[in-house]
């Protein structure tokens, strides 16, 4: 409600108010479903990709060295994230989704319309928890 006043003046206190509530959360939110727009197009930051542009030297994941880092290998394997990706699955078990592979994290295929934005929203938690968003 208060993010919808206009008058310049205010807005700062809508800034002010909004920096930890509800318009917070939707700004993050926005920054992960573009991070996951950039997840389904292949246009990442990510090693394989930059290294297919022929602006990384090596398609290399900068923790395991001997994988490939793409996309897949970035939601599914990353073993950094494993308690990150474990909360993911947990969630995800809780709408009765154990299938875990990229076009479900996604939301691509395998997931009722219903369940498709809840999907998405915990894949956009968990990118954000990686704070990986810069590299996406
Ligand atoms: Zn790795």
């Amino acid at each position: 409600m208060l993010c919808e006043l206009r008058d310049s003046g205010i807005n700062v206190m809508r800034e002010k108010l909004c920096s930890g509530g509800q318009c917070r959360g939707e700004m993050l939110l926005a920054v992960g479903q573009a991070a996951i727009a950039r997840l389904c197009l292949g246009h990442t930051t990510l090693s394989a990709h930059l290294h297919c542009l022929r602006l990384s030297p090596d398609p290399f994941c900068p923790w395991c060295r001997t994988t490939p880092e793409t996309i897949e290998h970035f939601l599914q394997h990353y073993p950094c994230f494993h308690s990150h990706r474990t909360a993911l699955h947990s969630w995800l078990s809780t709408l009765g989704i154990t299938t875990l592979d990229f076009p479900t994290l996604l939301a691509a295929s395998g997931i009722h319309s219903s369940q498709q934005h809840a999907v998405l929203h915990l894949t956009c938690a968990f990118v954000r928890k990686t704070s990986q968003l810069p590299r996406l």
